[in-house]
Order: C-alpha cells, then structure tokens, then sequence
C-alpha cells in the first residue's frame, strides 16, 4: 500500500583533520557514538539517523581540494564527480577557488 510521504536523505558533512600519530580506527569509533543520535527539528519532527560514514579526502584521485585563497576544502562544480557535501567552487587560470573566492560574475560565484 502506497501512503502519501516523500523521504529526504539528508547528508550533513563535517571536516575533521587529524595528524600522522592518530589512530583512525579509534577516532571513526569515537565519531559513530558521538552521530548516531535523531535529530529533532521544528514542528516536532524528528530526523532518524540512519548511517554514519566518513571518507578520507584525496585530491589525486578525488573531486576535492584547497582554495587558492581562503585554504578552505571545495569540490570543482565543473569537472565531473563533485563531491556534494563540500563548498562548491570552480577552477580560474589555473585556480581552484570556492564560491565565496570565485570572481563576482562567475556562474558559481555565491
Ligand atoms: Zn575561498
């Protein structure tokens, strides 16, 4: 039987930076107990959380890098696979930069 409600993903991204010395496997244990928790929004809804995961961002092989400017993470809007969870942003001579960076009339300018 059908019922008339529509289901949202919602996909919130965090950014955690961690040095050589630290163990992953202890900190993603540590991040599973801390977001995994329902999140109650207004009108009394509430968000079931249903997953947790975390992938370890690589320039090389992955749509993602610093801003030329501001140093900030961003995913370039105009090459494929951007990644959706980080700031969107475009390469400009040569510069990725994000949205806040990018010059005033670029089609991803914010
Ligand atoms: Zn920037």
């Amino acid at each position: 039987m059908k019922d008339n409600k529509t289901t949202y993903l919602v996909k919130i991204g965090y950014l955690l930076d961690l040095t050589d010395q630290e163990d992953e496997e202890d900190i993603e244990k540590n991040i599973l107990r801390v977001v995994s928790d329902d999140i109650m929004i207004t009108n009394g809804k509430t968000m079931k959380w249903e997953s947790t995961s975390a992938i370890k961002l690589d320039p090389e092989t992955m749509n993602c890098g610093r801003c030329c400017n501001c140093n900030n993470w961003v995913t370039d809007r105009e090459k494929p696979n951007p990644i959706s969870e980080l700031n969107n942003g475009a390469t400009v001579d040569g510069n990725l930069l994000c949205d806040k960076c990018l010059p005033e009339d670029h089609r991803w300018s914010f």
